[in-house]
């Protein structure tokens, strides 16, 4: 896509060019006689006496001349050769004001693409674009493809210029082979590649960061890494290739450990640890040097635990991680967590709340100004990844929000985060101490560990401000017992707490495998219903196993949710001690409580999770309601 002049559709009295685009499409819609030539003549003129910037197919479809579904299909037919910022004031997508807007921008930063460019200048949203040309104009979107490229087709065209010109090849199919583009318009680029491949191509889209990525991964992938020699130059791009391709793939912790005769690296992915490469034991010691460098440990030191942290660049992203380094009798073992990778989650929107759940954790939990807010879950559970989605939710220029964390998981610009550093002295007590006196809105205890954090949380509530806090208790009831049991005052805990969110992280069954799994009245019965009174069980889904998810059945985690927002009955239950059953009942039965074998019945009914999921992460400690009321309480029906 050139920023040349003439990309606007109209002259200036208005009247179209005989090659504009809208003509171009109603010359197909004539061609496929949805329309006749009086009705593009009568569209014409109305067009002329219209004051608007209505392209012609707009009007059209205005007119009722053709529906938008007839033009598509057009399109989708004979896929014209209109470029792409044309086509999409065409269709109305993109307004003529935004679309110079963006043409002016690209006349400064020529190497970008006007599809870049929209994005940028937020004109579009990137979803939105990849949709028009799927759907508009047929072209396959390619996204799930970018993840099994054929390395051999990856060879045949630099790296580089897959950059330059915004492409990447797949793989070798029946019709062709598959190349996604960034512009499936440009015809330039086609033909390059075409030329380069020496063979038939079928043009599919992507969005620009995955296919960003994609090329970075393959790049890497297609070096050889295993025949390393203990060259300090090897031993650097090695570092390197680990951290891409643990950052790639979403990995939480890389384990790099020696045994007797090999090096051996792991890798942590959904909260399972496996096996990703084997190394020969001479490069153990070069290589745990590199990574002390970068992580800013003694190289000297190999007979004492040390600990450190780095940040690289990687991909446009800075990664932040924390190294453990750990002497064992076959040397030094170094574990490197990321702390920033992308299982973070950092839209409130998308922590995978149903929605009636969602929108009340916003408006009772977070829109209400003072109290305290406590995430509750065993480690691993995302408490800290749903802690930052409301801070990121709460920060605005209005706000000050202030943080004590050990350490700092995730910066983000605009709030005031200090890292717990006990080896400089700034402890969590010495922290919490300060932090009320800096005047914040809303405070952020990484974790209540003791009375002292309990009491601070509590006191800063009664003093007006918002306190968010995590906590390690089984469920959301256990949340508030603990406090008791901490021996704060129940009215103090009521007075103070607004909610407690119970959570769990469990495996995503892989949706390209999973197959149907109809409950046995057996499961029924572990999941606590009575196989007798459920007439139509919901239909589960299964873990099986595909190239995708390497075989595991399971891709990436979903998070299970138990929210209990405090109400009248809640509170006067807590202060007259009632008994956890009784609370749990009561939270239920009057405050909408749906918990998380319930919230994880309803994600299972949905194919997201397994049942074998459900046995194993999550609390059975009372009878679920049945599915249908279940959908009901969630939000999903009615
Ligand atoms: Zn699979």
């Amino acid at each position: 896509m050139s920023g040349s002049e003439n990309q606007a559709s109209k002259t200036d009295k208005g009247r179209p060019e005989p090659d504009s685009p809208g003509l171009i499409i109603a010359g197909l819609l004539v061609e496929d006689e949805v329309l006749g030539p009086e009705d593009l003549a009568y569209a014409q003129r109305v067009q002329e006496k219209l004051t608007s910037d209505d392209g012609l197919t707009a009007v059209i479809r205005e007119l009722n001349l053709a529906t938008q579904d007839q033009i598509t299909a057009s399109l989708r037919k004979h896929r014209p050769k209109i470029r792409l910022g044309d086509l999409l004031l065409e269709l109305g997508l993109v307004t003529p004001s935004d679309l110079r807007t963006a043409l002016a921008f690209q006349q400064q930063f020529p190497e970008k693409k006007l599809g870049e460019v929209l994005i940028e200048t937020h004109i579009l949203t990137e979803r939105d674009l990849i949709e028009v040309l799927s759907i508009q104009l047929g072209f396959r979107n390619m996204e799930a493809e970018l993840h099994d490229i054929d390395p051999k087709i990856f060879r045949k065209i630099k790296p580089e210029w897959m950059k330059k010109r915004g492409l990447v090849p797949i793989r070798e199919t029946d019709e062709g082979v598959l190349v996604a583009f960034v512009d499936p318009l440009e015809s330039e680029q086609i033909a390059f590649v075409t030329r380069e491949l020496g063979s038939n191509i079928v043009v599919g889209i992507a969005r620009w960061l995955e296919m960003e990525a994609a090329i970075e991964r393959m790049a890497m992938a297609v070096q050889p890494q295993t025949t390393v020699t203990g060259d300090e130059n090897e031993i650097v791009a090695l570092v390197n290739w680990l951290l891409a391709q643990a950052a790639q793939d979403g990995v939480s912790d890389i384990h790099v450990e020696p045994s007797k005769d090999k090096l051996r690296v792991r890798f942590r992915q959904d909260g399972v640890l496996v096996p990703f490469r084997e190394y020969p034991i001479e490069i153990a010691t070069p290589l745990m040097s590199r990574i002390k460098v970068l992580a800013g440990a003694d190289i000297a030191e190999r007979r004492r635990h040390q600990d450190g942290r780095m940040m690289v660049v990687h991909g446009g992203r800075e990664l932040d991680l924390r190294v453990s380094f750990y002497v064992t009798i076959h040397g030094e073992k170094a574990v490197l967590r990321l702390l920033n990778t992308g299982n973070m989650m950092l839209d409130i929107k998308e922590i995978g709340m149903s929605p009636r759940m969602g929108t009340r954790f916003k408006e009772d939990v977070l829109d209400v100004p003072g109290g305290v807010v406590i995430v509750t879950g065993p480690t691993g559970s995302g408490k800290t990844t749903t802690l930052y989605g409301a801070v990121g939710y709460l920060n605005n220029v209005n706000t000050s929000i202030i943080t004590a964390e050990d350490p700092v998981e995730y910066v983000i610009d605009g709030i005031s985060q200090c890292s717990i550093n006990t080896k400089i002295n700034i402890t969590y007590e010495e922290t919490l101490r300060h932090i009320v006196r800096q005047d914040p809105d809303v405070i952020v205890i990484g974790e209540i560990r003791d009375r002292f954090s309990a009491d601070t949380a509590i006191q800063a509530a009664l003093t007006g401000h918002k306190v968010l806090t995590t906590f390690h208790t089984e469920d959301s009831i256990g949340g508030l017992l603990r406090l008791l049991n901490m021996n704060i005052e129940a009215f103090l805990i009521s007075s103070t707490v607004v909610s407690v969110l119970a959570q769990r992280l469990v495996r995503r069954l892989c949706q390209h495998c999973s197959e149907d799994h109809d409950l046995t009245p057996d499961e029924l019965r572990r999941l606590g219903y009575n196989p007798a009174e459920i007439k139509s069980p919901p239909r589960f889904k299964r873990a099986v196993g595909c190239e995708r998810c390497s075989h595991r059945g399971y891709r990436g985690r979903v998070a299970i949710f138990e929210l209990l927002v405090l109400n009248e009955p809640v509170k006067d239950a807590l202060i007259s001690r009632k008994t956890s059953h009784e609370i749990r009942r009561i939270s239920t039965e009057t405050t909408g409580l749906v918990t998380l074998l319930e919230d994880g019945i309803t994600k299972a009914a949905r194919g997201e999770i397994s049942f074998e999921e459900i046995i194993r992460k999550l609390p059975r400690l009372s009878k679920p309601r049945p599915y249908h009321e279940l959908r009901r309480l969630q939000g999903e029906v009615g």
